[in-house]
């Protein structure tokens, strides 16, 4: 049987995926580029119902920092179900979301000296987006908000209007409003001064830019490509913001959770936001939990004013709170370091399998940038290869040329290291 991404031969090739192609719409997406059924998996490894076992590059795009399954995670999770702890809640108060609060503020905020407030929003990530955003106009008065060229913030309609791709943009409808997009620091076409820019704009009184009510950024773009901020951009970025009055709302949502080696990628810089927005890998088990974090001074909202019945999953509630004491634990560091390091010697190695690749990251992500070397089409080749040689990695990009390696956080060495060299000898093969 030859297994190949073209919707038209999956279809011809087998009956397991015919439930999924008579039934589930069309807009499904990652199936069609993973053609398998996953039934198990376990730390860094997905096993299809075919036995086939895959390494996890792709850890549910940054959900699963902690890897599948975490063994002392879902102990906890199997204690809370058999004690029938309560598993929906709305918003109210439950002794896991007590515990979940009082830990992540122990291990998370305090040591930060972040005296945030915590929102918990509808179940995924674009709910804190919208959170994020609505509170940033209220608190202001002003409805505008700069966003940067190759951001992705979400599908809902506030945080598709701050997300950069036309497609997606198109797809939901959304028209410029009152939305500014200026390139980030660096991408496909090179690195570009936007502070430059943005402060130009805002300090001429006839520049026709409002001042707005916040800038979103994410701290590294992760679907644009992986391209991280330098923390001077970040800082300059901040203080630009703090002088007009404008809140710096920060979207860890991919790149936060530990994923590139401080808690929030937004550390590395040394700013303080107004609004982080943490989803993905905060549920620790993979399940859903979504906040906006706030300084204490802007939570402007009336009771009630931004309610939505999955706010706070009391699962993830036990999930996260046992993710947060994972860090407690130094060998958990320890190991996280490691694989860090390996990664970033896999990265110089790179060059000299290919001297005309890009490669960029930080921590436990990386992006091998193939645009000038292939394109997307030798990049679609080498995803294709890993998935046949057992490696699950997914691309990102303007034009999906970016191979983004995000394994879990938690990966053992020796999968890192199979994985790696799958990569390692794929793009030699393609
Ligand atoms: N922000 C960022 C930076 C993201 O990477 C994502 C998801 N890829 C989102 C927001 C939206 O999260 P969700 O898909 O859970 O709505």
């Amino acid at each position: 049987m030859t297994i190949t991404v073209d919707s038209t031969s999956v279809l011809e090739a087998t009956a397991p995926f015919a439930a999924f192609e008579s039934l589930e719409s069309e807009v499904r997406s990652y199936c069609r580029k993973f053609p398998a059924v996953f039934h198990r998996a376990r730390g860094a490894e997905l096993y299809s119902e075919d036995g086939k076992r895959f390494i996890d590059f792709f850890a549910g795009a940054g959900t699963l920092n902690y890897g599948h399954n975490n063994p002392f995670i879902k102990r906890r999770l199997l204690d809370y179900l058999n004690s029938d702890g309560v598993v929906h809640g709305l918003d109210m108060y439950t002794v896991a979301k007590r515990e979940f609060l009082t830990a992540f503020n122990k291990t998370v905020l305090q040591p930060r000296g972040l005296d945030f407030k915590v929102q918990f929003c509808g179940p995924t990530g674009t709910d804190a987006v919208e959170a994020a955003l609505k509170l940033a106009r209220k608190a202001t008065g002003r409805s505008g908000v700069i966003a940067f060229s190759g951001a992705y913030h979400g599908m809902s309609r506030g945080s598709l209007a701050v997300t950069g791709s036309r497609r997606a943009r198109r797809a939901g409808g959304i028209g410029g409003g009152d939305v500014t997009f200026v390139p980030y620091e660096d991408g496909p076409q090179g690195p570009f001064d936007s502070i430059a820019l943005i402060e130009r704009m805002l300090d001429d009184p006839s520049s026709g830019m409002e001042i707005p009510a916040a800038v979103i950024v994410e701290p590294m773009q992760m679907e644009g490509g992986v391209y991280p901020a330098s923390a001077d951009w970040l800082r300059r970025l901040r203080t630009l913001t703090e002088q007009h009055g404008i809140l710096l709302v920060v979207d860890e949502i991919q790149a936060g959770c530990g994923r590139t080696g401080t808690f929030f990628c937004f550390e590395h810089s040394g700013v303080v936001p107004d609004v982080v927005t943490v989803s993905k890998s905060i549920g620790g088990y993979g399940l859903p939990l979504s906040m906006s974090l706030f300084r204490r001074e802007l939570d402007v909202w009336e009771p009630g004013e931004h309610t939505g019945t999955f706010r706070g999953n009391q699962l993830a509630f036990v999930a996260a709170t046992a993710a947060c004491e994972l860090w407690g634990d130094p060998k958990f560091r320890t190991d996280i370091a490691v694989a860090s390091r390996r990664l970033e010697r896999f990265r110089a190695e790179l060059t000299s399998v290919d001297a005309g690749l890009v490669v960029r990251g930080r921590g436990m992500a990386l992006g091998i940038d193939l645009g000038r070397v292939g394109g997307p089409d030798r990049a679609e080749r080498l995803q294709r290869y890993a998935f046949d040689h057992g490696v699950i990695v997914e691309r990102c990009g303007r034009h999906d040329e970016v191979i983004k390696v995000l394994p879990p956080i938690a990966i053992d060495i020796v999968r890192l290291d199979r994985g790696l060299e799958v990569l390692r000898d794929g793009l030699l093969a393609v």
